[in-house]
């Protein structure tokens, strides 16, 4: 059962990710970093493929959300790269399991998707 509180917290994300500044976009070659850096979109490359973008889960809960851009391979997600430096990604990050965070990541930023859990 989810706690008055973290309810409370679920109502002002949306409110707290404007206060924040945006996500950086981070290309790297092959390989993650060990330990990702908050609020940063890594895009892996591999000979100058596009394979997967990854993040922290925007909810906090820790885990690493990867996102396959591969066209070949299913789920596949599409990085959109803005004239400012920020990015976004299509379709929205669904985690089905765990936390169950929804949301579109749009040019930087995290949307939260209300949808009822
Ligand atoms: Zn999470």
């Amino acid at each position: 059962m989810r706690s008055v509180f973290s309810y409370i917290i679920h109502l002002w994300r949306p409110f707290v990710e404007t206060l924040l500044p945006r996500y950086k976009t981070a290309e790297v070659e092959e390989m993650l970093p060990a330990k990702l850096k908050p609020r940063t979109l890594y895009i892996v490359s591999e000979d100058g493929f596009e394979e997967q973008a990854a993040m922290l889960c925007p909810c906090g809960c820790g885990c690493t959300l990867h996102m396959n851009l591969l066209a070949d391979e299913r789920p596949c997600w599409h990085v959109n790269r803005h004239k400012d430096g920020s990015a976004s990604l299509h379709p929205s990050v669904w985690r089905k399991k765990d936390c169950r965070s929804h949301f579109w990541f749009r040019r930087g930023r995290v949307k939260w998707c209300h949808d009822l859990r």
